[in-house]
């Protein structure tokens, strides 16, 4: 498995950011293999009859980072260039997202190599419900959660927990989050990573004593976390989103873009494509583009050496996991201009806090309110938020560097106090 981790793109990036992290907190030797490498990757072949009656096998993956702090947690992604590699570096990620957090687990991450929309429906649930087959033997809600990420849904999750139910002869609600409300769902957990996103897009605003009404936004991606993220700058903190863009194009406008329309469009359309947004622009003009917050809601790996350079806003609010890359950072650190990054297991750690709220419910089959939801979400942000501003501050390192140190330090912490058995 080493090898496969070493030469893939996305894992060679969580392994170059985990190095300067381990140099910072002076980790040496095995003790930074034990801390990076997965304790378990799981790869599998999955059939299934298509409605031609052909036969068509997938590729999928699940891997589980580490198990000092309690079961794993993690997102199922359907994407078509999945891989192992990729894989661990978000489970890598997860890990000290949680840890950043305070939630008692170890990352997880997994999913299919699949476009979901070149299946018809029914193809769709007969994959997630192999997928989830194949997985029995390796999760359960005290040993591995599963959750939604890009390109899966509230209904794909409710095909795992059905399909994991109906072989333990009972309703297993706690087996996956990111469910519909009606099947032992959370409140708000659909908007809760954007929600999450906003909320400490106006704690930087507020840090850089800047009133964020009036001022300029742009959303790369608009699945999930970018529509939600959206919406949430332009109604709740009057910002004006001048650009967004999905996997099919991108828009700009300087008068504002109408973003409730846009999520209508694509709830009917399923994606931006012929939406009526404003100019159509290149993808990568989008990125470059002025504005006070600049949201990579996608994929990763966008902000590179050869745009990082261009970017012209002042908050840079990483929605999507890993958007940044090491070599872009390194740019941006060189920058005089200090772009406020607020880096992605810190920006996007909303939504993992309200699948931790769904699960521990779903436990206690004990529903708890919209309000006592968001309440709870806040004061966690606020005190990852305030943890990483006073780290960086206090040892003049990167938001980046103070959010993965903090992380890595508590599973560090977990580890040494469990031991190596036997
Ligand atoms: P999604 O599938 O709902 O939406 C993804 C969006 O990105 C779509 O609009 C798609 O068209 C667009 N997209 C894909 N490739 C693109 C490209 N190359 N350029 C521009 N747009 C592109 O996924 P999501 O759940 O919104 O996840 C988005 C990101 O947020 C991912 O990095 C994911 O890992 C991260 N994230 C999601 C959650 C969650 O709760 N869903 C939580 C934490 C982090």
């Amino acid at each position: 498995m080493e090898r496969e981790l070493t030469f893939d793109p996305v894992f060679k990036m969580a392994r170059q950011q985990f190095d300067a992290v381990a140099d910072l907190l002076e980790i040496r030797g095995g003790e930074r293999d034990q801390l990076i490498y997965p304790k378990r990757a799981i790869s599998i072949s999955i059939p299934i009859h298509k409605e031609d009656g052909s036969v068509a096998v997938f590729r999928g993956y699940r891997v589980q980072h580490h198990l000092a702090l309690g079961p794993t947690k993690g997102g199922t992604r359907f994407t078509p260039s999945l891989t192992l590699g990729e894989s661990s570096a978000l489970a890598v990620w997860m890990s000290w997202k949680c840890a950043l957090a305070g939630l008692p687990y170890g990352g997880a991450k997994g999913g299919i190599a699949v476009d979901p929309r070149s299946l018809t429906l029914t193809e769709l649930q007969r994959l997630s419900r192999r997928y989830m087959l194949e997985m029995i033997p390796f999760v359960g809600p005290q040993t591995d959660i599963m959750g939604p990420d890009l390109g899966t849904n509230e209904q794909i999750m409710a095909w795992f927990m059905d399909s994991y139910s109906s072989h333990a002869g009972k309703s297993v609600a706690e087996i996956v989050t990111g469910k519909p409300v009606a099947l032992g769902g959370c409140a708000g957990r659909r908007e809760s990573t954007g929600r999450g996103v906003v909320f400490l897009v106006e704690r930087a605003f507020n840090n850089l004593q800047i009133n964020p009404q009036g001022g300029t936004a742009i959303v790369q991606g608009f699945g999930n976390v970018g529509s939600v993220t959206a919406c949430g700058l332009a109604y709740r903190t009057g910002m004006k989103v001048i650009g967004i863009s999905d996997q099919t194009v991108a828009f700009y406008n300087p008068k504002g873009i109408d973003v409730a329309a846009a999520d209508s469009y694509v709830a009917e359309h399923k994606s931006l494509e012929g939406f009526q947004g404003g100019e159509i622009i290149s993808a990568e003009e989008l990125l470059t583009l002025p504005c006070d917050v600049l949201v990579p809601a996608a994929v990763e790996r966008v902000i590179t050496d050869s745009n990082a350079g261009k970017l012209r806003c002042r908050i840079l609010a990483e929605a999507a996991n890993g958007p940044t890359t090491p070599e872009a950072d390194a740019i941006l650190d060189q920058r005089g201009d200090e772009i406020f990054v607020i880096p992605d297991i810190l920006c996007n750690v909303g939504g993992v806090v309200v699948s931790y709220f769904e699960w521990v419910q779903d436990i206690q089959n004990f529903l708890w309110t919209d309000t006592e939801v968001i309440d709870r979400l806040c004061r966690i942000l606020e005190s990852a938020f305030s943890a990483v501003i006073r780290r960086s501050k206090e040892r003049n390192i990167s938001h980046r560097m103070s959010a993965l140190s903090i992380g890595v330090e508590r599973v560090r912490a977990a580890k040494r106090m469990r031991g190596i058995f036997p």
